[in-house]
């Protein structure tokens, strides 16, 4: 017996959606200096999504237009207080052909919540860290890293698969990929390197400040042996670390995966961003508050994501954006 093909999304370049952030809020209890103003200031609260608003346009996202993976994120997604709940509520679209619900923290206030998050059907967890030392982790993000850790553990001890991820930047922590990666390796925890991106509120970004995928890759050489490992659609490269762990590289700006891109993502306001470097956006929230139907709400989606723009690699640098890495979530 043969069922209806799954719906695809497509955009004008071929490329087809699979894979849904959505930002929870703008705001944040650290100040990655790679990512917030010196001073932020935070959206009105009736600017965002409520959960049922934000339930509904999911739904269209799963049910009719062929999502099968979604990542909550932020700013830092858990100072809302009812993500649990929201999990929970999300996790019934499984039946209508989601896969995967997955978050990306900061970890600061993961502990308390980790086994609630499981419960409610969280399937992963990527949790940040920009350092193992204490200094250099609170010089960069102006947090401190003990309760990080304890998040960490926390997940680890509820069963939650969790994937660290640490953003390199010259002269910041560079010096950070060795110790990480040990400190990781000895705890069998996943770990990725992301290549720092012009998405900075600060402005702060140039070409000189990213260490590349072939620089981590080399400073990791001078300790381990690494071997590249077949590319699988993860946006990482992997590499085998001495035959018995491996890291990931996310190497956006040095080698663009825009080609091959599935995602889409969905700030707090409900504003649909097509590409992480887009210059603008398409407000859903808006009409779906006053009342825009189901099939109004998903022509303006099909009608965004036709014109997807072709992304980083076909205009590196800066762009000039409404909003930063903050407001939209990596
Ligand atoms: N607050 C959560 C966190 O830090 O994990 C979620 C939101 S944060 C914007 C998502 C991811 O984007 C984090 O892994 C963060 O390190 C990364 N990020 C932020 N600004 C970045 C930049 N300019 N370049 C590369 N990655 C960045
Ligand atoms: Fe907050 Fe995450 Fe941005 Fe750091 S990277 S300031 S934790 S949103």
């Amino acid at each position: 017996m043969t069922g209806a093909a799954p719906p695809r999304l497509l955009d004008a370049k071929g490329r087809i959606k699979r894979k849904l952030r959505v930002s929870l809020t703008d705001r944040c209890n650290l100040r990655c200096h790679y990512c917030m103003p010196e001073h932020p200031t935070w959206l009105p609260r009736a600017q965002l999504m409520d959960n049922a608003e934000l339930q509904r346009l999911v739904g269209l996202f799963v049910r009719t237009l062929g999502i099968t993976e979604l990542r909550l994120t932020g700013g830092e997604p858990l100072l809302r207080p009812d993500v649990p709940e929201l999990v929970r509520m999300l996790a019934a679209l499984r039946s209508e052909g989601l896969q995967r619900i997955a978050l990306t923290s900061n970890g600061v206030r993961l502990a308390p919540v980790a086994a609630a998050l499981r419960d409610a059907g969280l399937d992963d967890l990527n949790i940040s860290i920009d350092a193992i030392t204490p200094e250099t982790f609170t010089a960069l993000t102006r947090g401190q890293l003990a309760p990080v850790l304890e998040g960490i553990a926390s997940a680890k001890a509820a069963g939650l698969p969790i994937k660290l991820n640490c953003v390199v930047i010259k002269n910041a922590n560079e010096a950070e990929v060795l110790p990480l990666t040990q400190w990781a390796k000895a705890r069998g925890l996943p770990l990725r390197f992301i290549e720092f991106m012009p998405l900075d509120a600060r402005k702060s970004w140039s070409s000189e400040k990213v260490v590349s995928e072939d620089e981590i890759v080399a400073l990791l050489s001078s300790h381990y042996q690494l071997k590249p490992l077949p590319r699988a659609s993860d946006p990482a490269q992997y590499y085998s670390v001495d035959e018995d762990y491996r890291i990931g590289v996310i190497s956006t700006i040095s080698k663009p995966f825009c080609a091959s891109c599935d995602r889409l993502r969905l700030d707090a306001r409900g504003q649909l961003y097509t590409c992480l470097f887009s210059a603008t956006a398409t407000d859903l929230l808006t009409p779906l508050r006053a009342g825009a139907s189901d099939a109004e709400l998903l022509a303006l989606i099909r009608t965004a994501v036709w014109h997807k723009p072709a992304g980083y690699a076909e205009q590196p640098g800066y762009v000039e954006r409404p909003i930063t890495m903050h407001h939209l979530g990596g």
